[in-house]
């Protein structure tokens, strides 16, 4: 099922300046599609644009198969669910699980309770529910306005730089819970070591929809990239240059765990050189 579609959208802001030119975009239930760019490409336009916070538009979006426009606005936007790059946008509520309950309440949503407990579990942050969110530290504010986002339980999760401005430990773990959560996700960033661990494709704005597919394929685009501006992960300029000496891997790795594979592929092919040379 589509659960996104959007078609030639374009977008200008009231004072004129253009922000989307002719997007196509399409995501199947159960992806997650990270759509990148550099800075002013239009990425938290589009968010917003589908999150139905800016209408008119030109082009068509469509949510869970409903059309998106001005009067459709308010039932569209419940099947989204937005994570706002700054979490205190968006808590707001005295204690963690009223702030987690705030939206399915809002909605007139059933089962409150049980969505709150379903919620804070997956974002494991059950300990914490009594606790006054703005107190928290800023990884753990994050994960509070996922857990709000969450037990609304929307179809199309969209996440506006989730890892910006998180220190490192709290980066990889919201890495680790945003790639084994079970959602549709679109996630606008310019962090493509996370992107790279996190989603199946990249969409990459620049002037229009320059690229559409897997981040490793796009990574051995250097015109695209040098264009966009776009450095790839540490991990895959390692393998570039390695293939500047004559080591070609099999595939341009994008994670450490894809570049361990290459490597032993490497050392076990070097094993089997010398014992060949042995005999
Ligand atoms: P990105 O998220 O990729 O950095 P944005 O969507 O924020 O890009 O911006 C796209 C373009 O729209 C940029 O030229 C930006 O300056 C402009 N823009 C963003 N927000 C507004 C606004 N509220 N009013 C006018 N122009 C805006």
């Amino acid at each position: 099922m589509k659960v996104l579609e959007v078609k030639a959208l374009s977008f200008t802001y009231e004072d004129g300046t253009p922000a989307l030119k002719e997007i196509d975009l399409t995501i199947e239930e159960g992806e997650k599609v990270a759509v990148i760019g550099p800075n002013g490409a239009g990425k938290s336009t589009l968010l917003h644009l589908v999150a139905g916070f800016r209408t008119p538009f030109r082009g068509s979006v469509r949510v869970m198969e409903e059309g998106l426009d001005e009067h459709t606005a308010d039932q569209v936007r419940r099947h989204i669910g937005l994570l706002f790059q700054d979490p205190d946008d968006q808590i707001f509520m005295p204690t963690v699980e009223e702030d987690v309950a705030f939206g399915p309440v809002n909605l007139g949503l059933d089962r409150i309770e049980d969505r709150v407990a379903r919620a804070l579990r997956s974002t494991s942050i059950e300990d914490l529910a009594k606790r006054k969110p703005h107190r928290l530290s800023h990884g753990m504010k994050k994960r509070v306005a996922i857990a709000g986002v969450l037990a609304m339980e929307p179809s199309l999760l969209l996440l506006d730089e989730p890892t910006a401005g998180l220190d490192p430990h709290s980066r990889s773990s919201l890495i680790e819970l945003l790639r084994n959560m079970n959602k549709t996700m679109l996630i606008a960033t310019h962090d493509l070591e996370a992107a790279a661990e996190i989603v199946d494709r990249v969409v990459l704005l620049n002037g229009g929809v320059a690229f559409d597919g897997g981040l490793a394929e796009l990574m051995a685009q250097d015109a695209v990239l040098e264009k966009a501006g776009l450095e790839p992960p540490q991990i895959s300029k390692l393998f570039k240059r390695l293939r500047g000496m004559g080591y070609e891997a099999n595939i341009l790795p994008v994670t450490l765990d894809q570049g361990v594979a290459e490597a032993v592929r490497f050392a076990d092919r070097e094993k089997g050189r010398s014992r060949d040379r042995k005999t």
